[in-house]
């Protein structure tokens, strides 16, 4: 089995600075675009400057819902208060439709926090943890940069993870397993049987953290989430978002889900604060309640992810089925020429490097996005 193992001389080899005893974020290092050799992505910065189809951050088009931004004004008045209240209310509504008790909850300024948590609480104990390759870096990041080594399991032929590989590499080091499904950059899904074997047996081992940022645009997300092995007791974390489905990225609410054990460990680093808003409280428990919302989100975003599927499936490229609100494919030519060249079309796009291929992650916009998507393709990148 061929693993791949990061520790933290390597990553820092790789360019981590610190600044004033702070982490510099990968992000801030990328300022004026290209290769940011610290996520091994190609991207550009953020800014809106000439960008008019934004589809480089999986950030939905549509949202926030009405009710999300109502109950956030109207909680405004509230901001003389720490939002415990609030806090307790998200976590007892979630608690009830995941049919656990409340302190199996705990929230998170995003999954990010979650993420983040979660790494420096099991890489604390150095040892290693470890994921598929590529996948969602943070808390492996995080986890590296505290002194744990990251183990990588690179991805299937059908860039779906490696369960098999997985399951044999983990050893008498391994802190924790991170999964990460439907997968962030790939949009690939795993058979939830299969992934409910793999969790049960590797979790009488190590504990497995599920992130579940993108189940909510499956066509059944319960039958695909890991939550049944969470009623049994089991050493299984989800991760769950509202800057996705319900479009709150900007108002930054996540949450874990995990037996009260673990929810105390993960949780023993922060500041035990509130880390989130009580505004951004409000909104979440409105667009949790708002079904309307979630289903336009849903079934538009299935709409224009089938017509970028199939037009770029006309022009010779080779898109990877998502079950997500991105898609990944290969392209032929140097990254930072691809992006630039989009960019210059007004169209913002993220890229990868893997298995000596150079790879395009779009995300599912509104459809005359993606149509100013293909357009730009059809003269930057011919296949
Ligand atoms: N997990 C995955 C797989 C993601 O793709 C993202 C963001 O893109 C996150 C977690 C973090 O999201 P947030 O911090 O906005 O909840």
């Amino acid at each position: 089995m061929k693993t791949g193992k990061i520790n933290r001389r390597n990553w820092l080899k790789s360019g981590l600075m610190f600044s004033a005893g702070a982490l510099v974020a990968p992000s801030v290092l990328a300022k004026g675009g290209g290769y940011n050799k610290f996520t091994g992505e190609y991207e550009f910065e953020s800014e809106l400057n000439g960008i008019t189809a934004k589809l480089n951050y999986n950030e939905n088009p549509y949202g926030p819902s009405k009710s999300a931004i109502e109950a956030f004004r109207a909680a405004a008045v509230e901001g003389n208060l720490y939002p415990d209240k609030v806090s307790n209310t998200v976590r007892e509504m979630i608690a009830e439709e995941e049919g656990v008790s409340v302190d199996h909850i705990f929230l998170g300024s995003g999954s990010s926090e979650i993420l983040t948590m979660t790494g420096l609480a099991y890489g604390a104990d150095k040892g290693s943890l470890m994921s598929a390759h590529p996948t969602f870096k943070t808390m492996l990041d995080t986890a590296v940069g505290i002194g744990c080594d990251w183990q990588q399991v690179p991805l299937t032929k059908e860039l779906k993870h490696d369960l098999p590989a997985m399951k044999a590499g983990v050893g008498p080091n391994t802190k924790l397993v991170y999964i990460c499904n439907p997968n962030n950059p790939t949009g690939t899904l795993l058979d939830p049987k299969e992934l409910k074997a793999f969790c049960n047996e590797v979790s009488a081992r190590v504990p497995v953290f599920v992130d579940e940022a993108y189940t909510d645009f499956l066509d059944d997300p319960k039958a695909n989430s890991m939550i049944d092995l969470i009623h049994e007791g089991k050493d299984i974390i989800i991760a769950r978002t509202f800057s996705k489905i319900h479009g709150l990225a900007g108002l930054r609410v996540g949450y874990g889900i995990a037996r009260p054990e673990i929810a105390d460990r993960i949780t023993r680093y922060s500041t035990r604060l509130i880390t989130v808003s009580g505004p951004s409280l409000a909104a979440a428990t409105a667009s949790f309640k708002d079904e309307n919302f979630k289903s336009m989100v849903k079934e538009k975003n299935a709409e224009a992810r089938d017509y970028t599927f199939k037009e770029l499936k006309k022009r010779g490229f080779k898109p990877t089925k998502s079950s997500t609100s991105f898609m990944i494919f290969p392209i032929n030519m140097k990254p930072g020429d691809y992006l630039q060249q989009m960019r210059d079309k007004g169209v913002a796009v993220r890229s990868w490097t893997f298995d000596d291929q150079n790879w395009c992650r779009v995300s599912i916009g509104k459809m005359e996005e993606m149509e100013q998507f293909i357009s730009a393709l059809n003269t930057v990148h011919k296949s």
